[in-house]
């Protein structure tokens, strides 16, 4: 999962905020009070920007920069941690033997981490 540059906390997501023009018909309700119904909205022309979801600070005004980061490949230290969680499962210290759920639980991990090596920035 990509860091955020600011906070360096993972993030899966980014919150997008854009300017738009909500048109509403204004009415009063049987109490007297305005009741406003959504008519149309306008703008969104797709300038905006992109902020962390952690610390919202603002990491992107394009799609394509907002996109190019979502697509960032793990961190190869997360990478090498999985892989040592696999090795650990699969090759035990002399005189011990794999056992069933040792092996279950390294397919995990090799499933997780091809997933993590791909994925996004494959095609759909
Ligand atoms: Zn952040």
């Amino acid at each position: 999962m990509p860091k955020c540059p600011e906070c360096g906390e993972e993030i899966d997501h980014l919150n997008h905020y854009q300017a738009v023009t909500v048109k509403y018909i204004a009415r009063l309700d049987a109490q007297g009070r305005m009741d406003y119904e959504e008519k149309d909205r306008t703008g969104g022309d797709g300038t905006g920007q992109y902020n962390c979801p952690k610390c919202e600070e603002t990491l992107f005004a394009t799609d394509a920069a907002a996109i190019q980061f979502l697509k960032l490949p793990p961190p190869m230290d997360e990478i090498i941690a999985e892989i040592e969680r696999i090795r650990t499962l699969l090759l035990p210290p002399a005189g011990e033997t794999v056992t069933q759920e040792d092996a279950a639980s390294a397919e995990e991990a090799l499933d997780r981490l091809a997933d993590k090596l791909k994925g996004k920035g494959e095609p759909e």
